[in-house]
């Protein structure tokens, strides 16, 4: 095996995957040498990936599931039909993005794939160095997606989002096939901001999942009480079978992470592509690679300057994360505000860092401004 590539892609997980593919199949990287270093091979449904979207994603031909429609519940059991314009919600099953990218990957002749575990990487005088348990590689561009929590500060906020979720079926389950519930608070808030996340994947089997914001795990039984009460007192099902379990942590914090080291690109999580405020990191992730491609093109070099999330959406993500670890504004209130008062696809787009001023105003003004004044003034002085 050779020593020397033009880029190494350090974890082949979404973020290391999508770049591979996506640089290839655009024709950008295919005068590159490129090695693709995971510790795993990546045989397993390990997780699903869902985002929402009003264009066709890269991975369009593996979605899974997609839903035109969406409702919300409140904690008093209100139900909202969200007017979610033309988004729709996708779900990709990530052994078929694995499949997908790996069967394409591994047919390229200028792309090596190896099952390694690495050690470091490093970056000198623009030559970069990856070091894993069995050789030692060289290589022009290292794209990066191995997460390590950041070395935080006092004023940086770290929530987790953190989940359970299982695949149920049910002869009688009486979902609306067409239909997600995008948060569904109909669950005690005891341990946090905490709600239900339900896809109706058929007319007899759906994704639950039972989600938190809070600053720590709850003991893993507690997860699996809380579905079990989930699916008797709300879904009102006494018999279903378990198909297939998710459990899930991602960080929401305000930490900035750098995106460029030297000739170290960072990509996914540990580059600053997962919304401080929703978790959700699939389409931005998309939106960056995006980027990247473009650069190649335009330079030959994978730098870009304007990151897809703006300062001004990253100075909201601080607030609300500051907002929601104070408590005193309970996720469930917020969250009902602003799903009664503003059109779904404002608020998806919001989040999507795509919203216009007076798409802002309206998300603003539908909150209770007297808790957000404080941590807005603390989250700007500690840009
Ligand atoms: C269960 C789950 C569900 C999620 N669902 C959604 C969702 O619905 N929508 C959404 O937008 N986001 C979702 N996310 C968040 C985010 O999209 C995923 O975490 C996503 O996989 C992040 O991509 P990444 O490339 O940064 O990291 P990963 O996909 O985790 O890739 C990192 C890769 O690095 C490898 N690796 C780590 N350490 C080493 C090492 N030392 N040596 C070699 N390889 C190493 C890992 O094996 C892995 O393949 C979810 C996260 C989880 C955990």
């Amino acid at each position: 095996m050779k020593m020397e590539y033009d880029i190494i892609v350090c974890g082949g997980g979404m973020s290391g995957l999508s770049l591979a593919y996506r640089a290839l199949i655009s024709g950008v990287w295919e005068n590159k040498s490129i090695l693709i270093i995971d510790k795993s091979n990546k045989s397993i449904n390990d997780r699903t990936w869902c985002f929402w979207e009003n264009s066709d994603s890269p991975f369009e031909s593996i979605i899974y599931r997609k839903w035109d429609e969406m409702c919300f519940f409140s904690l008093d059991s209100r139900s909202l039909i969200l007017d979610t314009a033309d988004y729709s919600y996708n779900m990709i099953r990530s052994i078929d993005f694995y499949r997908h990218t790996l069967d394409y990957l591994n047919s390229q002749e200028n792309v090596t794939i190896s099952n390694e575990n690495i050690v470091r990487f490093t970056n000198t005088n623009y030559k970069c160095e990856v070091i894993t348990e069995q050789s030692r590689y060289a290589s022009e561009y290292v794209f990066n997606s191995i997460f390590k929590k950041p070395p935080l500060e006092e004023k940086h906020t770290y929530l987790l989002q953190h989940f359970k979720g299982v695949i149920i079926e049910s002869k009688d389950l009486n979902l609306d096939t067409k239909k997600i519930h995008l948060m569904d608070f109909r669950t005690g808030q005891e341990n946090g901001n905490t709600f239900f996340y339900v896809l109706p994947i058929s007319d007899t089997s759906a994704l639950i999942e039972y989600t938190l914001f809070s600053s720590k795990l709850l003991e893993k039984d507690t997860y699996d009480i809380k579905i079990a009460e989930y699916i008797n007192n709300v879904l009102k099902l006494k018999e279903y079978k378990v198909l297939e379990e998710e459990f899930g942590v991602i960080p929401m914090t305000d930490f900035p992470f750098t995106r460029f080291e030297g000739n170290i690109v960072n990509i996914g999580t540990i580059g600053g592509d997962t919304r401080g405020s929703t978790g959700y990191t699939f389409t931005n992730t998309q939106k960056t690679i995006t980027k990247i491609i473009e650069s190649f093109n335009n330079s030959g070099s994978p730098f870009f300057k304007e990151e897809h999330i703006s300062t001004k959406h990253k100075l909201y993500d601080s607030t609300m994360l500051k907002v929601l670890e104070e408590g005193k504004y309970q996720g469930h209130q917020l969250f009902t505000d602003m799903f009664s008062k503003v059109k779904a696809s404002d608020i998806l787009s919001f989040l999507d860092s795509e919203s216009t001023l007076s798409q802002d105003i309206k998300v603003i003004k539908s909150l209770i401004p007297q808790y957000f004044i404080k941590p807005f003034f603390k989250s700007w002085w500690n840009r």
